[in-house]
């Protein structure tokens, strides 16, 4: 992809913007563009750099998530709803034609490299809980306040970031801007990985700092070392990646949503709104939670991975009422008009509270707990969800339960060094 019309390739200590920018450091890369941190030299300061591939219909597309992170930055001055606020934007000219680049606050690592982190096992509730009213500020100021759907809410898209002051965060005041291009080393790939150990080992050195060593991290007073800083250095996440949001009622795709965190209505075409994003959230804190992604379909013989997508909603929530089943653009591919699948015609439902017990080992309290929260959220019919708004009240989000591993009387120290001990040398400005 690194060709005309493609992406810009970075080399580190690249100046941007009439010298203004500095890249540092590779932090991610989607479809559409790669993301830089960057050394801004006019306000000392980090911020992300995310440069779009140059081909037209990419150039557009970043004007089009220049225009909604404008609208959404304008309406919030004190950058408080949890969503990416964009800086500045220019033009950057390449061997590979011109891109448009955004700048954007610097945030943390995503979501998705936190359940990593945990070895796919799922975080603690309680963690999942501040996680899910972060989401849903962020959520309920796009919907109520700005109409706007954002279409691609994932876990790779929630970043985290820590809100304490600059100054006393030992990671972030560790770190020293590279200013020029590294010599005699033209494609900056020995030099990065020397700067990457650098900056690992700092980092390293921080959490240590905070954390006492690993030798010495236990469970203290119920609350493992690491997790207590976790929550000194307070974490909140913000939405990221606007290159697909809507405005409500301008829509311009039909085919909207990664598959897995795709709803119904948008398999049949029958329409959508702004409750699509609340069918993801849940996708979402049900992977937060069990470290699995809630739908996984695929193709199979005789079917396709729609087909299988809606046989697993139905497995997992109940039979879809047969009006939606038969409603969208697209039904009669998959539906006969008693409202049943055609070609797969065995299901087997377990429903959520007991998949939570028998697969993700939730005590019982646990597991009907989160599934009254999370149930409501995906209704096929796409009206009866509720809103961010109305989500916010539920009870669930402010249980405060005792970890589950201590109840159990298991040590979950591995389990929170491996997840929070990364996620504070990852986190960003
Ligand atoms: P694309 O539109 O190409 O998918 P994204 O906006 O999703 O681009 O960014 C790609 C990746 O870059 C993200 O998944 C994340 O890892 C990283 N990233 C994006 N924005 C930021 C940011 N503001 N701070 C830190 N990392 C970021
Ligand atoms: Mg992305």
């Amino acid at each position: 992809s690194y060709r005309k019309g493609g992406y810009h390739a970075v080399r580190v200590g690249d100046s941007f913007a009439g010298g203004r920018y500095i890249a540092q450091r590779k932090l991610g890369w989607g479809q559409f563009s790669t993301v830089w941190l960057a050394y801004d030299t006019q306000c000392s300061k980090y911020v992300a750099l995310k440069i779009q591939k140059s081909a037209p219909q990419f150039a557009q597309a970043a004007l089009h998530e220049i225009e909604v992170l404008s609208a959404i930055a304008d309406r919030d001055p004190s950058n408080s709803k949890y969503v990416v606020r964009l800086i500045n934007h220019f033009k950057h000219t390449g061997p590979n034609g011109q891109h448009l680049c955004m700048v954007l606050e610097f945030l943390g690592d995503s979501l998705l490299r936190l359940i990593r982190y945990n070895r796919y096992k799922g975080i603690d509730l309680n963690k999942v809980r501040e996680i899910c009213k972060c989401i849903l500020i962020g959520l309920d100021y796009l919907h109520s306040e700005l109409g706007i759907i954002h279409a691609d809410l994932k876990p790779e898209n929630i970043l985290l970031f820590s809100t304490i002051d600059p100054s006393k965060d030992p990671i972030r005041s560790g770190l020293t801007p590279i200013l020029e291009r590294p010599e005699g080393n033209p494609n900056g790939g020995v030099t990065m990985s020397v700067i990457e150990k650098k900056l690992k080992r700092r980092a390293r050195r921080a959490v240590a700092r905070l954390s006492g060593t690993r030798a010495s991290m236990g469970v203290v007073g119920g609350t493992p070392k690491s997790e207590r800083c976790l929550d000194a250095i307070d974490v909140g996440c913000k939405l990221v990646d606007f290159g697909n949001a809507c405005w409500a009622d301008k829509q311009l795709a039909e085919e909207i949503q990664t598959r897995q965190y795709r709803a119904p209505e948008v398999i049949l075409r029958s329409g959508y709104s702004s409750s699509v994003d609340m069918w993801s959230f849940a996708c979402t804190a049900f992977e937060l939670a069990t470290g699995e992604m809630m739908f996984t379909p695929k193709s199979g013989q005789g079917f396709s991975e729609d087909e299988d997508h809606l046989a697993l909603m139905m497995e997992l929530l109940g039979k879809m009422p047969r009006k939606i089943a038969i409603g969208g653009a697209q039904s009669k591919d998959y539906f006969d008009r008693h409202g049943d699948l055609k070609r797969i015609r065995r299901l087997k439902y377990r429903p959520l509270d007991r998949l939570l017990v028998d697969k993700f080992k939730f005590s019982d309290t646990d597991a009907h707990e989160f599934a009254k929260f999370l149930c409501p959220l995906l209704d096929f019919s796409p009206e009866k969800r509720p809103t961010a708004q109305h989500c916010m009240q539920h009870p669930w989000l402010n249980i405060k339960n005792l970890n589950q591993n201590e109840l159990k009387g298991e040590s979950n120290v591995d389990k929170v060094d491996v997840g929070m001990s990364k996620l504070q040398i990852n986190v960003g400005q």
